[in-house]
C-alpha cells in the first residue's frame, strides 16, 4: 500500500504528541484541536510523572511503559520536569502486606526501590502522618501538565507539522468506506471547511467514541473521571503516594507552591457532563490528611474535574483496576473502515510512547519503515511554538 502522505490528528492532548514523532518521520502533518491546546484531560491531571510504582502492584505493563518513558522523558524535556523523588508511604498494617511485594516488583522491572523506615521518611518529610510505619523512596517526579505536551508541540511546528486550535471536526468525510479527510467547523471565525488527508488518526481522548462513531465504528473506550483539589503551600518536597494498590485518595503532588491533592475515580459516558460530585472534595481532605494531617487544617484553593479515557477491559469495572495502558487501532482489517486509526489509554507520562505506537501504525500503513528518533531527540523549549518560523 502506498501514497499515504498527508497524516491528519483530532486533538490536541497528549494523543497530539503523535504529530512530533511523524514530523520526525518525514510525514506532512495537521494536527487540529477544538479547543484551545491541551484544554482536555491534559491540562488538568496531578502533573505527577510516574515511575511506575503505582501501578507495581496491579498493572504491570502500565508499570513497565511509565518508568521506561520515565527516564526518556527526563533526557528529552528537562524543562519540564522536578526531578524531586516520591515516596510510598505504609500507615497501617494493611499498607505493610504489601510492602515487600511492592519493593520486590518494583526491582523486577528496574524501578529504584529504596526501603526506608519510618523514622528516615519523617526525617525527609516531615509533615508526614508521624504514626508511618515505612516508607519506599522512587524516581517519582513532579511534572509541568501543560508545557510538557506543548514541548512535542514546539518541535513539531518546527519540524513542519500545522497545528490548528479551535478547529472542531465536525464530520469525517467518507469516499464508501474510507475516511478521506474531514469537515471542520473554525471556532473563531465560524467557517467551515474541509480538510483532506490520506489518514487520520482520532486521538481525540475521552471524545474518541464520538468521533469513531462518525465513521460508524466502536471502540473500547471507558471515560473513567477523577477529582482533584489543590491546597495551598508544598507541604512536602516530594509526592507522595500511599503503599497499597491504587486507589481513592492517596496521592499528594507538589507543584511549585502548591500541593495537590488526588483523586477519585468513576465511570461515566457523557465527556461533557463531567461534575465534581460535592463528596469527593470531603473525601479527598479525610484521605489526604492521613497522609499529611496538615491537610485537615486547610481549605481548597480550587476543585476540578478531568475524565482518563480508559481502554475498556473485559475483567474490570472498577475504574481503579481498568489498566492505564494504552492502544492503537487500525479500523482497516478491524472494521472495514479504511484511512483511520484510533490511538487511546494511556497516561500523560507514557505520550511519546503512545506517539511511537501509532507512528509506527502509519509507516506499516504506507509501507514505510522509518526508525523512531523521539527517543533520543532533545524537545525544542515550549515558548518556541509561538516563535516564527
Ligand atoms: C484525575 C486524573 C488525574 C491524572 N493524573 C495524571 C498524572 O498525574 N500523571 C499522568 O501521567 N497522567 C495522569 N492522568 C492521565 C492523563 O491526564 C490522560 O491519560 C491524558 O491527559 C489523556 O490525554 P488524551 O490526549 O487522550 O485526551 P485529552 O487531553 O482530552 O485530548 C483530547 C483532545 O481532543 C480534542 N477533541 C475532541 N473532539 C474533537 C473534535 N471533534 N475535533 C477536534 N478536537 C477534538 C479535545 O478538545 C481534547 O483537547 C490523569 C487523568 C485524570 C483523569
Amino acid at each position: 500500500m502506498g501514497g499515504f502522505e498527508h497524516i491528519l490528528i483530532i486533538g490536541g492532548g497528549v494523543g497530539g504528541a503523535l504529530a512530533h514523532d511523524l514530523a520526525l518521520r518525514g510525514y506532512r502533518v495537521t494536527l487540529v484541536e477544538k479547543g484551545e491546546l491541551l484544554s482536555g484531560t491534559t491540562g488538568r491531571h496531578h502533573g505527577l510523572l510516574h515511575s511506575g510504582a503505582r501501578y507495581v502492584l496491579h498493572d504491570p505493563e502500565a508499570a513497565r511503559e511509565c518508568w521506561q518513558e520515565n527516564q526518556i522523558l527526563r533526557r528529552i524535556a528537562p524543562q519540564a520536569i522536578e526531578p524531586n523523588g516520591g515516596l510510598f508511604v505504609a500507615l497501617d498494617e494493611r499498607d505493610q502486606s504489601f510492602y515487600g511485594r511492592f519493593v520486590d516488583r518494583c526491582r523486577s522491572i528496574g524501578i529504584p526501590a529504596q526501603p526506608l523506615s519510618g523514622a528516615q521518611a519523617i526525617r525527609m518529610e516531615p509533615a508526614l502522618n508521624p504514626t508511618l510505619q515505612g516508607a519506599v523512596l522512587v524516581p517519582d517526579a513532579g511534572m509541568d501538565a501543560w508545557r510538557l505536551p506543548m514541548h512535542f508541540f514546539a518541535t513539531a511546528r518546527a519540524n513542519g507539522a500545522e497545528i490548528r486550535n479551535f478547529t472542531e471536526v465536525t464530520a469525517l468525510r467518507m469516499t464508501g468506506r474510507t475516511v478521506a479527510g474531514v469537515d471542520v467547523l473554525d471556532h473563531r471565525t465560524q467557517g467551515i471547511a474541509s480538510i483532506g488527508a490520506d489518514l487520520v488518526v482520532n486521538a481525540a481522548g475521552p471524545w474518541s467514541g464520538r468521533v469513531a462513531a462518525m465513521a460508524g465504528v466502536r471502540i473500547p473506550l471507558q471515560l473513567g473521571p477523577g477529582v482533584m483539589v489543590s491546597v495551598r503551600g508544598r507541604l512536602t518536597q516530594r509526592v507522595i503516594n500511599r503503599l497499597q494498590p491504587a486507589g481513592e485518595g492517596d496521592i499528594l503532588v507538589p507543584q511549585r507552591g502548591l500541593s495537590i491533592l488526588g483523586t477519585t475515580a468513576w465511570l461515566a459516558d457523557d465527556p461533557d457532563a463531567v461534575a465534581v460530585p460535592p463528596d469527593h472534595v470531603q473525601r479527598l481532605f479525610e484521605l489526604g490528611r492521613t497522609l499529611v494531617p496538615e491537610v485537615g487544617r486547610l481549605k481548597p484553593l480550587a476543585v476540578w474535574s478531568a475524565c482518563r479515557p480508559l481502554l475498556r477491559s473485559q475483567a474490570a469495572a472498577d475504574p481503579y483496576r481498568i489498566s492505564r495502558s494504552f492502544d492503537c487501532f487500525d479500523h482497516a482489517p478491524r472494521d472495514g473502515v479504511e484511512g483511520l486509526i484510533t490511538l487511546i489509554g494511556g497516561k500523560a507520562t507514557t505520550l511519546r510512547a503512545m506517539a511511537e505506537k501509532a507512528a509506527d501504525l502509519v509507516d506499516r500503513k504506507t509501507g514505510r519503515s522509518i526508525a523512531c528518533r523521539t527517543r533520543e531527540t532533545m524537545l525544542l523549549p515550549y515558548r518556541c511554538f509561538w516563535r516564527r518560523a
